[in-house]
């Protein structure tokens, strides 16, 4: 991708941001900054039963905190807002039809798992990636007329068994995966109305014109089933760079589930930005 580096952070606001998402995005940061780039701020708050606005509001004050300054995202604007995901539906549901004009998705039917493995980006841990989706339960085809609107149903994403994918990440070199072996078709949209992780992060890094994604290690494989995306919807993907993640003393990936160490509470016992940048 030609022209100037744009990178993103693209914090989920379910809960309190922690050591290990302030160590990605500084890593976000400083390689925006080391090559006289844009960073934007996108709120991923696709899930409603989980981001809460005070969690937004939260969100900002622990970035600028921490010492993020972000050239286009909430509160400062720019030429693709809104930067908020939950605004941008309408936005989605064009690359929806794109997907469905080219075949390559289908209703899936209703459970509550289906939904809960939407609604958030899927983070590896070694041996924890999720259940491959069995290709029996695909219809065929021919077996459905494509509608003009998602509908209250989820829908899927085909993936082309034994296809192996190939990227080259920023920090690993080359990186495989192989469709039907490491991940199954995966969801695209929900019944609930809303476009999955996957469909929201690959519809804005391409909309926002962002040029290298750097995120956690645990979205490696993500990363594969986006190419896939890009490929279908015809877009050129941009560069990637996945992270060492911060694991705690037991080495478990630090999450907001565990209560990890968050940035508002590190600020409350008096610890400051520098301090805990030390070494990074
Ligand atoms: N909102 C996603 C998360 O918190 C972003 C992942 C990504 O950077 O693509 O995991």
């Amino acid at each position: 991708m030609s022209g100037i580096y744009r990178g993103r952070i693209a914090p989920t606001p379910s809960g309190s941001l922690h050591l290990g998402h302030a160590r990605t995005f500084w890593t976000a940061q400083e390689r925006a900054h080391q090559r006289g780039g844009v960073l934007v701020l996108r709120n991923e708050d696709l899930d409603p039963d989980r981001c809460k606005p005070q969690f937004a509001t939260q969100m900002i004050e622990d970035l600028r905190w921490f010492g993020f300054t972000w050239h286009e995202g909430p509160v400062v604007g720019g030429p693709f807002a809104p930067y908020v995901q939950s605004e941008r539906r309408a936005m989605y549901l064009e690359s929806w039809r794109a997907l469905a004009s080219a075949g390559a998705i289908y209703p899936s039917p209703h459970s509550r798992k289906d939904i809960a493995e939407a609604l958030v980006a899927p983070h590896d841990e070694p041996g924890e990636n999720e259940p491959i989706f069995p290709p029996a339960l695909r219809p065929a085809p021919s077996n459905f007329i494509m509608p003009a609107e998602p509908g209250d149903v989820n829908w899927r994403f085909r993936v082309p068994d034994g296809a192996v994918i190939t990227f080259v990440d920023g920090r690993h070199g080359a990186v495989s995966r192989t469709a039907g072996v490491d991940f199954g078709d995966f969801l695209v949209w929900r019944k609930d109305g809303y476009p999955s992780y996957e469909l929201a992060v690959v519809h804005d890094d391409h909309a926002m014109r962002i040029s290298e994604v750097v995120r956690g290690d645990d979205l490696l494989t993500s990363t594969a089933r986006q190419i896939l995306l890009y490929r279908t919807l015809g877009w050129q993907p941009p560069a990637f760079y996945h992270c060492e993640l911060v694991r705690d003393a037991e080495g478990r990936r630090l999450a907001k589930r565990t209560e990890a160490v968050s940035l508002a509470w590190l600020r409350e016992e008096g610890r400051t930005p520098e301090e805990l940048r030390l070494g990074w």
